[in-house]
């Protein structure tokens, strides 16, 4: 059992996608990126925190906050919508860069993408 957290692009959210629905679907059918599981649990879904991208300090406090809710993530994916956002609109954040900064200092391993729809 994978539990993960998504991160979603603020701007890009409910232009590309509705509701997430697309990421609900993905997650039911193991599509792309989240075939990599047996299986998953969706444990909480956020925004990056908006340009140019607050990502490090979004992950930590949901990190704190689920510390004291008892529960815990396992692994952190960025949406597709964020991957998107990269590619296509001048989103500033560097995923490289981002990866590394929380694995280092929050421990927490984070996959570029979810779906594929
Ligand atoms: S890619 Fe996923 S997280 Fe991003 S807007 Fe679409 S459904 Fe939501
Ligand atoms: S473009 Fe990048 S930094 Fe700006 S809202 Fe989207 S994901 Fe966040």
């Amino acid at each position: 059992m994978a539990r993960i957290a998504i991160i979603y692009c603020k701007r890009i959210k409910d232009h590309s996608c509705i509701a997430c629905a697309k990421c609900y679907k993905g997650i039911t059918e193991k599509n792309a990126e989240f075939g990599r599981y047996d299986s998953i649990e969706l444990v909480a879904m956020t925004d990056c925190g908006d340009c140019p991208g607050l990502v490090v300090p979004r992950v930590k406090l949901l990190t704190e906050v689920l510390a004291n809710l008892d529960r815990k993530i396992d692994v952190i994916h960025l949406g597709t919508c964020m991957r998107a956002a990269m590619d296509t609109a001048q989103c500033p954040i560097d995923f490289d860069d981002l990866k590394v900064l929380v694995e280092n200092n929050l421990h927490i391993p984070v996959v570029l993408g979810t779906h594929a729809y």
